[in-house]
């Protein structure tokens, strides 16, 4: 199975965040746009996971130190891509975050796993394969106090992208 883990959002954010999604498809000329259900800021990517696995990363989640920490999400910005950039909601990048990220990748290691060696860049993903000639635009910050982390499932079923929850830990 193929497993990442995230930061979840309350329906209030998520509509805050389809709301932005809309404004960049608005001013698109094609992309593949995220599912309201689909929006989620991603901690680490797993990838393929065996089941052995799987109990190995909620260990590393229940591992992980963390105190409840506000999220700022505070403008739309992209990632260059041959054929169609990646558009995000950019998150502020505040210790507490970073803290928990590098926590989890550390519990992570010692159980393992070999994770993404990049400088970790919070992001929530609006649009894949976008083409437009829409800026980046700052907004008016938005969010939500975070308590809990959770273990996502991702497949494709009937063709449609399809995060579930198979785990989650709070604080
Ligand atoms: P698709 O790949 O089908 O377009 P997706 O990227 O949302 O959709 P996954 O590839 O399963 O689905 O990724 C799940 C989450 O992990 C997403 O938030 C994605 O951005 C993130 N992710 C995927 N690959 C990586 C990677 N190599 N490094 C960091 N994050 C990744
Ligand atoms: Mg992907």
């Amino acid at each position: 199975m193929r497993l990442f883990i995230a930061i979840n959002f309350n329906k209030v954010t998520r509509a805050r965040l389809l709301a932005l999604r809309n404004e960049l498809q608005s001013q698109s000329k094609r992309g593949r746009f995220s599912a309201l259900e689909n929006l989620h800021l991603t901690l680490v990517f797993l990838g393929e996971c065996d089941a052995k696995q799987a109990d190995a990363a909620k260990t590393a989640m229940d591992a992980a130190v963390f105190a409840p920490f506000y999220v700022s999400i505070e403008r739309v910005g992209r990632f260059r891509r041959d054929g169609g950039d990646i558009w995000w909601a950019g998150i502020r990048a505040d210790k507490s975050l970073l803290d928990l990220q590098s926590s989890l990748t550390e519990m992570l290691a010692e159980s393992g796993f070999s994770t993404e060696k990049r400088k970790y860049s919070p992001h929530i993903t609006l649009g894949r394969e976008v083409v437009t000639d829409a800026e980046p635009w700052q907004i008016e910050a938005f969010g939500e106090t975070v308590q809990r982390i959770e273990l996502m499932k991702s497949e494709r079923i009937n063709g449609k992208l399809t995060y579930t929850k198979i785990f989650e830990c709070g604080c």
